[in-house]
């Protein structure tokens, strides 16, 4: 039996049917160019998703305002792709994160995840005066 997906590499959005050989590898057809190929075998033998989330804001030693220190969060991501298995893992430490302010779009907060390659950053910048 055939799986289907859509590529969503491309606007296009090429119907792919997907057959599993028996050598573990995809027979691939609908694709009008080599990169649904890859998209298949990507999704279906190593998913990955770029992870987003929010995390808790470290607020000893700042003076804030109380009612915006409990809603306050900082966004934060991947900065690539992780494998699709291991996101509750990735999720459960950001949300164990304690992000000290001021803080840089950009900045690495956990780093090489699991050895991974991957680092959760900072998704914006925010600073001190937001929680004024
Ligand atoms: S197979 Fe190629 S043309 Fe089709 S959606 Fe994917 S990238 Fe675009």
């Amino acid at each position: 039996m055939s799986e289907e997906l859509i590529c969503i590499t491309c606007p296009i959005g090429c119907h792919l049917s997907i057959e599993r050989l028996p050598e573990g590898k995809l027979a691939v057809s609908g694709n009008r160019c080599p990169r649904g190929i890859k998209y298949a075998n990507e999704e279906l033998l190593n998913p990955k998703r770029v992870v987003s989330a929010t995390a808790a804001i470290d607020y000893s030693g700042i003076e804030h305002e109380e009612s915006l220190a409990e809603i306050a969060r900082i966004p934060v991501r991947t900065d690539a792709a992780y494998p699709k298995e291991g996101v509750n893992e990735v999720l459960a430490a950001i949300y164990a994160l304690k992000v000290k302010l001021p803080i840089k779009r950009g900045t690495i907060l956990l780093a090489d995840f699991k050895g991974s390659g991957v680092n959760v950053i900072a998704a914006r910048s925010l600073g001190l005066e937001a929680l004024a």
